[in-house]
């Protein structure tokens, strides 16, 4: 089976690849890092690649597709490149410029799929966190319908083939389907998402509306300090997981990506390292049982790791919902 055949159709009449390329690093890693890694993922495979404005690499994920392109690996078609709106530039006059700004970092036409990063506006600005005197985040007043409207205008400007929201709970995504005048649906709500935090009720909510799940820190995120509680279990340190790996002959990260592959949802993985990222293709290769599923799904404990606990007396944090 060729992995590029892997696709699911959105609810806009888009196709998306079922395995993702993550491209987030923290600060301490070198640019140079996300050209190199984005490029052995195409070499590799991987026809879906997720960043951010918020990841700071634009440039050198764009460069990357842009040089696979040139060399003949893939043309843009093939593609499917998402961006994220950062959480400052939620005011629908700062939408469209916002996208500009990643395809001038990108050098790219278009965007595939712009999803709001976060439903947590804050302060416009040059600071992507802006804080007060006491180091808490200083909030902006949006209504995510207003910024809304302003992603349908990017996606009819053809700046984006698609448009969808990130870390958006059931209560902000029913706001924005009852948003009076709706012009297109959010095609996606990209979320974390493991055998820890299965979000199976999420899930089920949004296969009714026809939204696809994108699910990220699938392998138990980065443990980026600061962000994730550093004495959380580590995921694929689980005892059933690894004597499931075991058993498949696989190691424990392709059965959790296998996991969310045979649930109907879109997975993320991000490696920058040659070896893994040939092996997360392998993704591909097995199948898991029923039994093994029901098994997987037995290990959900609620358990988030990224909690963006800053944001937390935000009115629109989506964490305190149960989903
Ligand atoms: P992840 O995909 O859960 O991966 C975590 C770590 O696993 C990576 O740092 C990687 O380290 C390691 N890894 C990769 N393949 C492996 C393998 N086969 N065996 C063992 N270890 C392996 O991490 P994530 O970055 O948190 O999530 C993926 C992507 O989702 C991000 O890069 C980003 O694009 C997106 N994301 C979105 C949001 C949002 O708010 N929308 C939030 C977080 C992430 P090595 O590099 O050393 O291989």
């Amino acid at each position: 089976m060729d992995p590029k055949c892997w696709r699911v159709e959105l609810n806009d009449g888009h196709f998306i690849p079922v395995l993702g390329f993550g491209t987030y690093a923290t600060e301490e890693v070198p640019k140079s890092k996300a050209l190199e890694a984005t490029k052995l993922a195409i070499d590799a495979g991987f026809r879906h690649i997720d960043s951010a404005h918020w990841y700071n690499n634009e440039k050198e994920v764009g460069q990357a597709i842009r040089s696979k392109i040139e060399d003949g690996t893939v043309k843009r078609e093939d593609i499917f490149y998402t961006s994220k709106l950062w959480i400052t530039f939620l005011r629908p006059d700062l939408v469209q410029p916002a996208l500009e700004n990643s395809l001038k970092n990108l050098q790219l036409d278009y965007v595939d799929l712009y999803i709001i990063h976060f439903p947590t506006a804050l302060k416009p600005g040059v600071k992507l966190l802006p804080e007060d005197e006491q180091g808490k985040v200083i909030i902006d007043a949006v209504d995510l319908c207003a910024t809304w409207a302003a992603m349908e205008k990017c996606k009819d400007a053809g700046l984006t083939k698609s448009i969808g929201v990130s870390n958006f709970n059931r209560r902000q995504l029913e706001k924005i389907l009852n948003k009076p005048g709706l012009k297109y649906k959010p095609v996606c709500n990209q979320v974390e998402c493991h055998p820890y935090l299965n979000q199976s009720k999420l899930l089920d909510f949004c296969k009714s509306k026809d939204i696809v799940l994108v699910v990220y820190g699938a392998l138990g995120t980065q443990r980026v300090k600061g962000w994730v509680d550093q004495s959380s279990p580590v995921l694929l340190d689980d005892p059933v997981l690894c004597a499931m790996a075991k058993r498949y002959e696989r190691t424990p990260a392709l059965i959790a990506l296998r996991y969310q592959l045979q649930r109907g949802v879109v997975v993320l993985v991000k490696s920058y390292n040659e070896k893994r990222i040939k092996e997360n293709m392998q993704v591909f290769e097995f199948q898991l049982t029923l039994e093994d599923m029901e098994v997987l799904d037995g290990l959900n404990r609620n358990l988030r790791y990224v909690l963006f606990k800053k944001a937390a007396d935000h009115p629109e944090y989506p964490f305190s919902d149960e989903y």
